[in-house]
């Protein structure tokens, strides 16, 4: 059996005034054929999941034929370019053509992809598989917890798994878990069927990790309903709050063997008890004066979450809302990141061990009240920005490139760092790299919301989420959508719903 593999994943922040183009994937991962598996065999990615199953059929005396065909993915940031749309598409289907008849196809979207042409980006492209394969070639895939999944992306697929975690950390089994359902199913020996269904609810970023109280129970829930009889799999989405598309929210998929009826009927459960809890779903929102008051009473180091410039969510990673106010409440031993290719370049003109006056950062979100942190700072290092994550963390990344780097200090003890391109927070590396030591500062700056936790909680034994202003703000109910569907909870606080069964 030939079994095709595709990923095509972003997470499109439709807030953002700058498109994304295909140079973006260019810069990050844009591969055909054997390059895919050179790329992600291997690795903590569902991706790297596909291959590892596969494997391990093959190992085990199965007629599997693993086919790479195409995978592309870019950082999260703003909506696709309608040429960059198009382009990524026929270069897709080029190679699915390419890669000859196919028995059957693992798929890898992210679920919460827009491009100017198709804001259902990713209902878009898996249409336009399932059309070239016909409806007798089994497509199963997973998806990111923040898809903002939509009936033509659950009708193109037999079956979608998404992670159970975020931070995301089981991105690797989930995959495995998709390539053993598809296996099976060409073998003939399950028949999966899959009910999705769409709560008029959107959960706030603040509430979306997976091991908080607030969650906890439905995932209970979802995973014993896989121990029931008949039951394939099922997932919970929580939703891309950032994207200005009718099908942003929440969602829940159930999938069954041959069970149309019982899919429905777990799908609506895990619907109505993710509705009865809507009101545990609205965020907790902290300031950054009652944040930095905070600390005082905590221990260290304490992780400050940057709500509003969550560069997982897209932004532009340079906000300098919480750099500014650590810099003039003078706490010492804090640090911060920035992206700043000039401040880089100036550091690097001005040499090591000597004094500058500069003004970092905060150029991007002026229009959210945001101006650069300004002082005089010492050059303390300059680094190429290369470092590498042997550990699994949020996004299956292992090597990273935040380009030229430099390290400045100010008198009274604030380290900034100055990268060259946007770089998430997802490892401690980026520290380690450039010779600091993460457990010696007092407080660390995390541009996240739930992402950085899987590598910060190593040192960091407490963690505010601070709403800072700006593109990702933690406050959905700012955000100007014209889109959306409506009534949606909690931006029409008297929306209803009730499944069948509910
Ligand atoms: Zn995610």
């Amino acid at each position: 059996m030939r079994i095709g593999i595709i990923g095509l994943l972003h997470e499109s922040n439709t807030f953002l005034g700058r498109p994304t183009m295909l140079a973006d994937f260019e810069h990050q991962t844009l591969l055909e054929g054997e390059a895919v598996s050179g790329h992600f065999a291997g690795s903590h990615h569902e991706i790297g999941g596909f291959f590892t199953a596969l494997e391990a059929f093959i190992e085990a005396g199965e007629p599997v034929e693993i086919v790479p065909v195409f995978a592309a993915r870019a950082l999260p940031s703003g909506t696709i370019e309608a040429a960059a749309w198009s382009e990524l598409v026929r270069r897709m289907l080029e190679a699915l053509h390419a890669a000859g008849p196919l028995d059957g196809l693992l798929v890898a979207p992210h679920g919460a992809t827009v491009s100017e042409s198709f804001p259902d980006a990713d209902g878009h492209w898996l249409t336009q598989l399932r059309e070239r394969l016909g409806p007798e070639i089994p497509i199963v895939g997973t998806l990111d917890p923040h898809a903002n999944l939509s009936p033509a992306m659950a009708a193109a697929c037999d079956a979608l798994i998404a992670y159970r975690t975020n931070p995301h950390l089981d991105q690797h089994a989930r995959g495995e878990e998709a390539a053993r359902l598809l296996v099976r199913t060409l073998r003939g020996e399950i028949r999966p069927r899959m009910h999705a269904v769409f709560p008029p609810l959107a959960i706030n970023i603040e509430r979306q990790m997976t091991d908080e109280p607030h969650l906890r129970p439905l995932y209970e829930l979802a995973d014993e309903q896989r121990t029931r009889p008949g039951v394939l799999t099922n997932s919970i989405l929580l939703g891309f709050p950032y994207a200005d598309v009718p099908e942003m929210g929440s969602s829940v998929i159930a999938v069954t063997d041959g069970d149309p009826v019982l899919a429905e009927s777990l799908a609506n459960e895990l619907a109505d008890a993710m509705w009865q809890r809507r009101e545990e779903f609205v965020g907790r929102m902290i300031g950054i004066d009652q944040a930095l008051d905070r600390c005082s009473q905590l221990e260290g180091p304490i992780c400050l979450l940057d709500m509003g410039d969550n560069v997982g969510g897209g932004s532009a990673a340079d906000g300098a809302f919480l750099a500014r106010a650590l810099h003039e409440r003078r706490l010492n031993a804090s640090f911060v990141c920035l992206y700043d290719p000039e401040a880089v370049q100036a550091a690097e003109r001005t040499g090591i061990g000597q004094e500058l006056e500069m003004s970092l950062g905060g150029r991007s979100g002026v229009h959210y009240g945001d101006e650069p942190l300004r002082g005089r700072f010492r050059i303390q290092s300059l680094h190429d920005g290369r470092f590498q994550e042997p550990e699994v963390r949020h996004g299956g990344y292992r090597e990273f490139d935040q380009g030229r780097t430099a390290l400045v200090v100010s008198e009274h003890g604030l380290t900034v760092m100055l990268t060259s391109k946007r770089m998430v927070p997802f490892s401690l590396q980026q520290l380690v790299s450039c010779g600091l030591d993460p457990s010696r500062f007092r407080i660390l700056v995390a541009k996240g919301v739930n992402a950085p936790l899987a590598a910060y909680r190593e040192v960091c034994p407490n963690f505010i989420r601070v709403n800072t202003p700006g593109p990702t703000t933690a406050e959905m109910t700012l955000l100007e959508f014209h889109h959306r569907r409506r009534p949606l909870f909690p931006f029409e606080p008297d929306t209803s719903f009730a499944t069948r069964s509910g």
